[in-house]
């Protein structure tokens, strides 16, 4: 029988300031968590996403000031899809 698709928080990389608001709310430990603004000159740190430990909880999308991270209930192909950014997206999902 085909797996059920699961929630999962994906981040939209153009609306995410990297406050890391929503680190601070996440249960899951690390299942967040921020790269990049001093080691990278210029650029904002990144949120990330582990999509493996990601409970799909809602607390950080509930959270956000910005609106930059939001649940999807996503098949085990999509979830694989993103994986390797790290739960990144450029735009909400509905609009790739
Ligand atoms: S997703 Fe929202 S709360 Fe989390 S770092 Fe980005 S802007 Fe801040
Ligand atoms: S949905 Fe819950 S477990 Fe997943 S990243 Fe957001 S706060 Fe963490």
């Amino acid at each position: 029988m085909a797996e059920k698709p699961k929630n999962k928080a994906l981040v939209e990389r153009d609306a995410c300031v990297g406050c890391e608001y929503c680190v601070n709310w996440c249960p899951v430990p690390e299942c967040l968590w921020m790269e990049g603004g001093e080691q990278v000159s210029g650029s904002l740190p990144m949120l990330h996403v582990n999509l493996e430990t990601c409970i799909g909880c809602k607390l950080c999308e509930q959270n956000c000031p910005y609106d930059a991270i939001h649940i999807y209930k996503l098949n085990p192909d999509e979830i694989e899809r993103f994986k390797p950014d790290d739960g990144i997206i450029p735009l909400p999902y509905h609009k790739l």
